[in-house]
């Protein structure tokens, strides 16, 4: 039911996919728009005559069935799973494919929110962790323990200091090992960034952000590659519908509908963030109190050539570091008038924040504290001298 197939329109690119995939026009009454399809269940015809095999609402609804073909298509993935949050989609991911007992391996600098899931929730369950370095396949290669190490999860580029992985060259060591590899791929999106054509067994998303890309909704998505290599894990989305369903972090309809809404404009939106988000860097770069930009599209930046090579571009998301220090930091994101000081990332809006009192609190005093001199942005599609005079202003 919720299978996509894409190799139905491999003649197709991505732009096309976003607008189309999983979304043929109804066939009773023509609404080029999917229906959100309010309802918890369906009047079955006889016992267990289920129409489409829709039978309640958590177990399938054919808003949700829309953006899960979708999505599935633009990771060209075998199968989609939509989540009320990045996290439940996370959830489903660690708790539907490890076992108590297991161990996974997870980057220094995780988003926060993954860590605390990882550390206070998926620990407590029975799994064991290890902390690698993202930018060294071998420092992921040396915290494998053979046998017991069953996933390794990945995110690049990173937050809030957008490090960069070789998802090429750490599915190459997760699949030596018999491990399976998970990207969260948030913070590039489909369209910049395709982890499992580069060898991902799986592939996240907070829809929250990109994907979503208005502020308007909260949810996750989950893709699985069509074959997935590793020994045992064969019914990988298996185990995540039935996580799905069992535990009913589901995405809502309505949820659902914006989430399909946003992923039609997903191309150009993300090219104009990385238009701005290049405008930018280049106005931080002419000034003297910035120390230190973290940006995969400069030359400078240690994941330039990797990031060249597996993203389309660079992305909508910075972050820099100032000579004034914290204080400096806080009083210029309380100074900003059209940046608004908020967390999350990926709207049209420019957002920005401090990662250290804010998205990265819950991780200070732990290996994935972040620097109190470090301002994250999130540029937004607004026009780039907009954005500019107002940083020029704030930072003073
Ligand atoms: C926001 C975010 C998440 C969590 O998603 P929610 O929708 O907030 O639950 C996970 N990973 C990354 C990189 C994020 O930015």
């Amino acid at each position: 039911m919720s299978t996509a197939d894409n190799a139905e329109r491999p003649e197709h690119g991505f732009s096309t996919r976003a607008i189309h995939a999983g979304q043929e026009p109804d066939p009773r009454t023509g609404s080029v728009v999917p229906a959100i399809y309010q309802t918890s269940t369906y009047k079955q015809d006889g016992v267990g005559g289920f129409r489409e095999g829709y039978e309640y609402s958590r177990s399938a609804n054919p808003t949700r069935t829309a953006l899960q073909e979708c999505i599935a298509d633009l990771e060209g993935g075998g199968q989609g799973f939509a989540f009320a949050s990045g996290l439940a989609a996370e959830d489903a991911i660690l708790r539907g494919l490890l076992r108590p007992g297991d161990h996974m391996i997870i980057p220094t600098d995780a988003y926060g929110g993954t860590f605390r899931l990882v550390d206070k929730v998926v620990k407590a369950w029975g799994v064991d962790y290890s902390l690698a370095k993202v930018g060294h396949a071998d420092a992921i290669r040396g915290e494998i323990r053979p046998g017991v190490t069953k996933l390794i999860w990945i995110e690049t580029p990173t937050n809030p200091l957008l490090g960069i992985a070789d998802i090429a060259a750490i599915a190459a060591v997760a699949h030596e090992a018999g491990v399976l590899l998970v990207v969260d791929n948030t913070f590039a999106s489909s369209y910049l960034q395709q982890p499992l054509a580069l060898g991902a067994d799986v592939v996240m998303h907070s829809t929250t952000k990109y994907a979503g890309g208005h502020s308007d909704v909260v949810g996750g998505a989950v893709v699985v590659a069509k074959q997935v290599p590793v020994p045992g894990m064969e019914d990988a989305a298996e185990r995540i519908a039935f996580h799905q369903n069992s535990l009913g972090a589901v995405s809502g309809p309505m949820d659902s509908w914006l989430v399909l809404r946003g992923l039609k404009t997903l191309s150009l939106r993300m090219e104009r963030h990385c238009d701005n988000a290049e405008s930018v860097v280049q106005f931080l770069q002419s000034r003297p109190d910035v120390t230190q930009i973290h940006y995969p599209g400069l030359d400078s930046h240690p994941g330039h050539d990797i990031a060249a090579a597996q993203m389309k571009r660079f992305g909508g998301m910075i972050s820099f570091q100032l000579a004034g220090g914290e204080q400096h930091a806080v009083d210029s994101i309380g100074r900003t008038r059209l940046w608004t000081l908020g967390e999350s990332l990926g709207g049209v809006e420019s957002l920005i924040e401090h990662p250290a009192r804010m998205t990265h609190a819950s991780v200070r005093g732990t290996e994935l504290e972040v620097p109190g001199d470090l301002i994250r942005l999130s540029v937004g599609i607004e026009d780039a001298a907009d954005l500019i005079a107002d940083l020029e202003q704030a930072l003073g």
